[in-house]
């Protein structure tokens, strides 16, 4: 049976019927019906009407590589034929988890060797609250066990990881979150610096609410701080250079773990492996997932510091977490040959040192001036629209976020998929953007700045 064999409607009416989609209201997608996504090739999605999508979201932040590639999907059928499953528990393993740890070990930031692997950026997660956890009780110290994040922080939709993360309306839905998990405010210069407050002050400022609540539950009571490098689903809101050297200070100075969540930006979207190495940041634990396939296949890797790993390993006992599908033989093959792809192709050094630049440039010369803009920022290939009513002042328009979702609707119907997230833009394109896809994909945003702007006024 082949979807071909079915109408668009009919699809929308059995996706209706019984499909239960993830972060949706389910009575808005009856009403409106599902779009329905059939193919893909290189920067491009195609829906079941034909039209062609220009995907500034590489999925979901995760087609790294783009789409259409054979030999991810060889890799994938090859090791099915061989082994298509066998698990890493009970002293067993398979060839390719041990070659892909090898592989991160040695493009990790130093001093990070260790891997464990899950499915999901929430899976990894929950596995880095329960190893940091884990490794004070082997310490001897069980009572350091608070985890420190940040208000608005996306760390997953599990329990573990809507509890690290700091969304008001998922906790709003949560009945209860893991406890000892406190959240601090964010480095968001564009809402939160003061007037007339130097970026770097506020990026020391942001950083230092991590240091009162440490000093407010007590350094012996603190387990690690976790954060995004860069906050995405949050609206790609990157701190001033000064925030995470801050950060690492403290988290030395009280003896706090460094817990980074690179699930967006590890392999290579910030023109680095991991954005610890373009930011200077040196971690504990990197939850990854997302592009260490490019999507192709549904993995995770939390990568461990050494510190951590040599208690596990010089304590010994057992650690009793784990996943069926931790180290699956298939994805782990795909992502082999994934991150061989992206070394292959020089697609990290594109985006540190032509696509990153020429994105910058184009957002802040072909958008920044826009008359419902109210700034434009990017990191490598990871970019952020304000939308605003009034430039000067910054006030929003009315409806908490309405406005960004006409952006987006005139956006897509330009042929530009693009994410609208509160009042924000936001953009994470395939890391095989060239600056030709770029100016396509500025004049497609342009046009629907125009056309929002034409409605919101
Ligand atoms: N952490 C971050 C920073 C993310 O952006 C996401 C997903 O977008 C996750 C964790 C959760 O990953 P997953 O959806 O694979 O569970």
């Amino acid at each position: 049976m082949t979807y071909q064999n079915f109408s668009l409607k009919q699809l929308q009416d059995i996706d209706a019927a019984h499909h239960l989609h993830p972060f949706t209201d389910h009575k808005d997608l009856r009403a409106a019906g599902s779009r329905v996504i059939t193919r893909a090739e290189g920067p491009f999605i195609y829906d079941s009407e034909g039209n062609e999508l220009l995907d500034g979201m590489a999925g979901l932040w995760c087609v790294n590589v783009g789409y259409g590639r054979h030999e991810l999907a060889e890799a994938a059928y090859a090791q099915m034929k061989e082994l298509p499953y066998y698990n890493s528990f009970f002293r067993c393993t398979t060839p390719t988890p041990v070659l892909l740890s090898k592989k991160l070990a040695e493009i990790a930031p130093e001093g990070v060797s260790q891997v464990f692997y899950g499915s999901s950026g929430s899976e990894s997660n929950d596995t880095a609250l329960r190893l940091v956890r884990h490794y004070w009780a082997l310490e001897g110290r069980p009572q350091k066990n608070i985890i420190i994040s940040r208000k608005n922080a996306y760390h997953g939709s599990s329990v573990a990881g809507t509890s690290l993360g700091g969304m008001a309306a998922m906790h709003g839905q949560l009945g209860g979150a893991v406890p000892n998990i406190v959240h601090v405010m964010m480095p968001y210069a564009f809402e939160l610096a003061l007037p007339g407050e130097r970026e770097h002050d506020f990026g020391i400022r942001a950083a230092r609410a991590v240091e009162d609540a440490i000093l407010e539950a007590g350094p012996d009571n603190v387990a690690a701080f976790i954060g995004e490098p860069i906050m995405g689903a949050g609206g790609v809101k990157i701190p001033p250079p000064s925030y995470w050297p801050e950060i690492q200070r403290i988290c030395r100075k009280y003896d706090i773990l460094l817990m980074l969540d690179e699930v967006i930006t590890a392999y290579g979207r910030t023109g680095a492996w991991f954005a610890a190495q373009s930011m200077g940041i040196e971690p504990d634990t990197i939850t990854t997932a997302k592009a260490l396939t490019s999507g192709y296949q549904p993995l995770s890797a939390l990568l461990v510091g050494e510190r951590i790993a040599s208690t596990l390993v010089d304590k010994g006992g057992e650690f009793y977490h784990g996943y069926t599908y931790s180290g699956h033989p298939v994805a782990c093959a795909v992502a082999l040959v994934n991150l061989e792809i992206i070394e292959r192709e020089g697609l990290i050094e594109r985006v540190r040192d032509d696509t990153g630049p020429y994105f910058r440039k184009a957002l802040a010369e072909r958008l920044a001036g826009h008359g419902i803009v109210g700034e434009v920022r990017s990191f490598g290939l990871m970019g952020a629209i304000e939308i605003v009513k009034d430039r000067e002042t910054r006030e929003r328009f009315p409806g908490d976020g309405a406005a960004a979702v006409v952006v987006r609707d005139h956006a897509i119907a330009n042929g530009m998929m693009l994410r609208a997230t509160g009042d924000t833009m936001i953009l994470s394109p395939p890391l095989i953007w060239t600056r030709e896809t770029i100016d396509m994909a500025a004049d497609r945003i342009a046009r629907a700045l125009d056309l929002a702007e034409a409605d919101l006024r």
